[in-house]
């Protein structure tokens, strides 16, 4: 399925390890598929291997996209260590904003720390969310101040210190805007979503532009390029070309083009700019690498790698 760019929202899930992220996120599927029970099955390309979607792109498991009010959005799941702060940074480049989750009890913890410093740099809004509001020593307010004084200690602007804040008890899916005053659903944090995160900010009719943000590897497709459309659109074989970090030109032809849905990955006929994606035919691609359009080709600036990057000669 392809979407517009006011139709996306790509964000970044920040949380410490067993604050709750894979339970909210499991709740935000659950409920996207009850809104989408109703309604007509949108028409997509699927693989016709399901054996080969099942071996699928393993990387692409890290993000998750649901859907509500006919916006998608992208979840993209950041690594809580500081040992991979190149790609913290890289997937900070791919959204615009973040769900900082944090326990009702313990509050934000050193290791989400790092992660939201890159994202308050990068210039993001987040909205905090303190899961796990049923916990019987709950104390959001204090959990709340501790959020603040970290946002000041990491030098958030005013306005990302303004955050809203949605408190959840993500194993029943409630949520709300006020600790003791849960709704039986997450709209409200869709709404939070949608309302106080920006829609990426791309061109749908300028000429092909992404970078290669993401890695994966599959033993049948070879390298697999996750990236956001920065502008344009891309589809199965087109022909594009690949820039590398030699400002070598490579021209290619894409084999296919991947989005997502709910924890699924979709192979699609063509994606629009602001959407996730991953793609497979782009040979020794490196990270950083700039896919664009043959007739019009513009390299985007290099990005910080950690990983050994491939130089093809
Ligand atoms: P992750 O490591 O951040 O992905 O955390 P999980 O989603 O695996 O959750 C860690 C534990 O906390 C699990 O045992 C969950 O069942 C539990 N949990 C998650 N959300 C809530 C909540 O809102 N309330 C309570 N009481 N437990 C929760």
């Amino acid at each position: 399925m392809t979407m517009k760019a006011e139709h996306i929202r790509n964000i970044a899930m920040i949380a410490h390890v067993d604050h709750g992220k894979t339970t909210l996120v499991d709740a935000m599927l659950k409920q996207s598929r009850i809104f989408r029970k109703n309604q007509p099955v949108e028409e997509r390309v699927m693989d016709s291997n399901d054996l080969e979607r099942e071996r699928g792109i393993t990387i692409l498991s890290k993000n998750t996209a649901v859907e509500y009010e006919g916006v998608k959005i992208n979840i993209v799941d950041t690594p809580g260590h500081a040992d991979f702060g190149g790609e913290v940074e890289r997937v900070m480049n791919m959204v615009d904003g973040v769900l900082l989750l944090v326990d009702s009890v313990e509050g934000p913890m050193p290791q989400t720390k790092f992660v939201l410093r890159h994202a308050l740099e990068q210039g993001h809004q987040a909205i905090v969310v303190v899961n796990k509001i049923d916990r019987p020593n709950a104390r959001p307010d204090h959990v709340i101040d501790r959020t603040f004084d970290l946002f000041v200690d990491l030098g958030a602007t005013e306005e990302q210190a303004e955050f809203p804040v949605l408190y959840t008890n993500a194993l029943t899916g409630a949520c709300g805007k006020e600790p003791d005053q849960l709704t039986d659903s997450m709209v409200p944090l869709f709404e939070e979503i949608l309302n106080a995160l920006p829609a990426p900010q791309v061109d749908p009719k300028g000429p092909l532009q992404l970078q290669a943000t993401l890695m994966g590897y599959d033993d049948y497709k070879g390298k697999i390029v996750i990236g956001r459309l920065n502008s344009g659109s891309i589809g199965k074989n087109d022909h594009v070309l690949r820039i590398d970090r030699e400002q070598n030109h490579h021209p290619l032809k894409v084999s296919q083009v991947f989005t997502h849905e709910g924890l699924n990955r979709i192979e699609v006929d063509r994606a629009d700019a602001g959407d996730i994606v991953a793609l497979t035919g782009l040979g020794d691609v490196g990270i950083g690498d700039t896919i664009t359009d043959p007739d019009h080709p513009k390299a985007l600036p290099p990005i910080k790698v950690e990983e050994p990057t491939l130089t093809v000669t």
